[in-house]
């Protein structure tokens, strides 16, 4: 197929399309070091309780309730990890640390600060109340209990959690392995001067941070020339041993626009055009084997604009996230939105409080070559296509990347 005859589809459509194709990755065991950030692949029941013992919630003395208040001889200590051995006699405290176990025998703690302490005596209040002050076995997690579902995103009190019942590693979904390709004759490396026509290849380090907040193993190809082999040659190697593919440039209608063939003879295209503004050549293809590939156009704003429409929500489904997408809410409009005649525009917006409501600023030009409009940028603003726009003071959906301060 000609690159210019792809059906030109609804940006929605084409969404629903990527993610409607892409597959949720296996699951493998990771050491508890590997699981940040990732998704849990099977729901995790306690195979044990927590806490383990009675444990005590303060520094103080173990007693027998039924001993009452009063002067009672301290027969030894209870500290975290070193418990105190055998029974607590009748009419004996035991001097006990937080965390430290219940010893035997023992129902309550008093807490220091409510007792009068001796060498090895002490005098605890009449009136003090039974049963207090120590965590029971189970309070926390009873054995058997759902901790965790399948498909939680693993952070910091989930892993805590994992590693308090005593596993030391679990099974989460593998994350994307991705394969990353500037194309084009006139990019140069950063930190080379470019020559006469030569611009320097900001994709790469665009998209290596995109990738990587999108959870994603990155492999930096570098950048393919405009020629059919030596392009075939470097996707294929690199579709060895990644699940997908992400190429920045050559996929608008041109001469080298080389992608879409390239793609169209390994696999399936099933995206060649969408309506959006910016990125309307974005490609999306399937190849053998389950793999992906995007290829973004060149443009630095339409690449990133198209990776967070498009890319982003297929890595989070590979990954096993239930939401992939990012948070909307509803803002009011700080300026007159003119929209893309045919084309769905994302435009991209700072958010200011203003008397307790979100207020969306444009970022200035809205041209795609143009970063400076993605750079500290908060929210994309979905303006549809038609020749209405939006009006200044409109309430309107944004695509949230951060919130301010
Ligand atoms: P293309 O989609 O290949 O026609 O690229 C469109 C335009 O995007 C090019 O003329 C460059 O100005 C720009 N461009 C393409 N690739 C990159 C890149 N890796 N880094 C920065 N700009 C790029
Ligand atoms: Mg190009």
């Amino acid at each position: 197929m000609q690159a210019s005859t792809y059906p030109l589809v609804d940006a929605a459509e084409a969404a629903a399309l990527v993610l409607d194709r892409t597959p949720v990755l296996p699951a493998e065991e990771v050491h508890l070091a590997g699981c940040p950030g990732r998704v849990l692949a099977g729901d995790l029941v306690a195979p044990v309780e927590l806490p383990p013992f009675a444990a005590s919630a303060v520094d103080g003395y173990a007693i027998r309730s039924a001993d009452g208040g009063g002067r009672l001889r301290v027969a030894g200590e209870s500290a975290a990890g070193r418990p105190f051995t055998g029974e607590l006699p009748a009419g004996a405290a035991a001097r006990i640390l937080t965390g430290g176990v219940l010893p035997a025998g023992a129902d309550t703690v008093v807490m220091v600060e409510d007792v009068e302490q001796g060498t090895d005596w002490v005098v605890v209040p009449e009136g003090f109340e039974a049963g207090r002050n120590f965590h029971r076995p189970g309070d926390d997690l009873r054995r058997g209990e759902l901790v965790l579902r399948g498909g939680q995103p693993l952070g910091a009190a989930e892993l805590g959690l994992a590693a308090s019942v005593g596993l030391p590693a679990l099974r989460v979904h593998r994350r994307p392995r991705v394969a990353l390709m500037s194309t084009g004759d006139e990019l140069v490396e950063v930190g080379t001067a470019p020559g006469p026509g030569q611009i320097v290849d900001s994709n790469r380090w665009a998209l290596l941070a995109a990738l990587r907040e999108a959870g994603a193993e990155v492999s930096l190809l570098g950048v393919a020339p405009d020629r059919p082999e030596p392009l075939r040659e470097l996707v294929v190697e690199a579709l060895r041993d990644h699940d997908a593919l992400v190429t920045s440039g050559g996929v608008s209608v041109g001469t080298h626009d080389l992608v879409k063939p390239l793609l169209e003879s390994l696999g399936e295209v099933h995206l060649g055009r969408v309506r959006l503004r910016p990125g309307k050549p974005f490609t999306f293809a399937t190849l053998p084997g389950g793999r992906l590939a995007f290829g973004l156009p060149g443009f630095p704003v339409s690449s990133l604009v198209t990776f967070e429409v498009f890319v982003r929500p297929a890595l989070r489904k590979m990954q096993g996230f239930a939401s992939v997408q990012r948070p909307t809410l509803r803002v009011r409009l700080g300026y007159e939105a003119r929209a893309g005649a045919d084309r769905t525009e994302y435009q991209r917006v700072t958010l200011v409080r203003e008397d307790g409501e979100l207020v969306a600023h444009t970022t200035g030009s809205q041209s795609s070559s143009r970063l400076m409009s993605l750079a500290g940028a908060h929210a994309l603003v979905r303006v549809p296509p038609g020749d209405t726009g939006l009006a200044a003071g409109s309430q309107v959906d944004a695509m949230v990347l951060s919130l301010p301060d």
